[in-house]
């Protein structure tokens, strides 16, 4: 990716951003689709090293300027490859300057709070990539498609009126403007894989011994609320897509191709940032110079 270039990129990611939810519609949106690329596996996986060594770089610097942060949202369907993503564009950066969330079934202290709560403690420090692997927006997915969830938040149910996704959309729109408005870069990515894909998956969990452990008659389940799922995905990106909050939606059929469009995306992201090592100043030089000439006398 690096050997691609910027504007290439650029031009690469720009049909998945959503910065405007107005017009958004799913169902505009092929999971299967790789942008005329017919990439090989192989090719795909040079650029995507491409991609992976320039974030490091750019991680290096981030981290040494010590004042943007950078919080990536990861939301799918289970199958989808959230995890395999995480794991391939995140490989070359520094553990260190990076973090990563798994966001499950919520706590009994975690019910015991507003539904923003648990991700607080979790945001990124300047400097840092923090990794979301689901995230609060499950408030507005899974909690939606299974309204009995909302039952065990102990809301006072005066509160609990036909106003509540709107009123969560407006909390979480709220918050990630502030996150911004404070140097937090956000962008979220929401794997868009189809029902057949899923299925392709699931069932390879089931014939190779080897993903045996991923399988989860749970998921299963889930996958029976697809469409429940889909309206809900719709309805939480058309309210909370922003300049500042970008939503990809990212082709996730084939794993080369959704990777590449995420690298490229915090690539993206990070480039507009103007990062660089910190100036050393005369009177650092010179201290410098005197430890170097310290050190040679020893
Ligand atoms: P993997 O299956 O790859 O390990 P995962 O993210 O699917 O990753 P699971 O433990 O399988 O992890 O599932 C976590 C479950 O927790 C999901 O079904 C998700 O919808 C659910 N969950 C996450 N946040 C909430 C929430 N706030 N309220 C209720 N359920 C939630
Ligand atoms: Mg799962």
């Amino acid at each position: 990716m690096a050997k691609i270039g910027m504007s290439r990129i650029r031009k690469f990611i720009a049909p998945y951003r959503v910065t405007d939810g107005k017009k958004f519609r799913l169902k505009d949106c092929d999971p299967a689709d790789t942008a005329g690329l017919k990439e090989e596996k192989k090719r795909a996986k040079e650029i995507l090293t491409g991609g992976v060594n320039l974030l490091a770089e750019l991680q290096d610097k981030l981290c040494a300027q010590d004042r943007w942060s950078v919080l990536l949202i990861f939301q799918a369907m289970d199958a989808a490859g959230k995890d395999g993503t995480i794991k391939h564009v995140m490989s070359g950066v520094n553990p260190q300057g990076c973090e990563v969330y798994s966001f499950k079934t919520p706590s009994a202290e975690d019910l015991d709070h507003d539904f923003l709560w648990r991700t607080n403690k979790c945001f990124p420090e300047r400097g840092r990539i923090g990794i979301f692997n689901r995230s609060y927006y499950e408030e507005v997915l899974v909690v939606r498609v299974h309204p009995e969830l909302l039952g065990k938040q102990k809301l006072p149910p005066k509160l609990v009126t036909k106003d509540l996704w709107k009123e969560r959309f407006e909390s979480i729109a709220d918050f990630e403007r502030h996150l911004a408005r404070n140097g937090t870069v956000i962008l979220k990515f929401f794997l868009n894989v189809s029902r057949k894909e899923q299925k392709k998956r699931f069932l390879e969990r089931l014939d190779l011994p080897e993903k045996n452990w991923k399988f989860s008659e749970a998921d299963v389940k889930e996958r029976g609320f697809w469409k429940d799922y889909m309206a809900a995905y719709e309805e939480a990106i058309r309210a909370t897509a922003t300049p500042w909050a970008p939503w990809y939606v990212v082709p996730a059929d084939n794993k080369w191709f959704s990777r590449l469009v995420v690298a490229g995306a915090i690539i993206h992201a990070m480039e507009q940032l103007d990062l660089r090592y910190p100036v050393v100043d005369e009177a650092k030089k010179r201290e410098l110079a005197a430890a170097r000439r310290a050190l040679r006398s020893e």
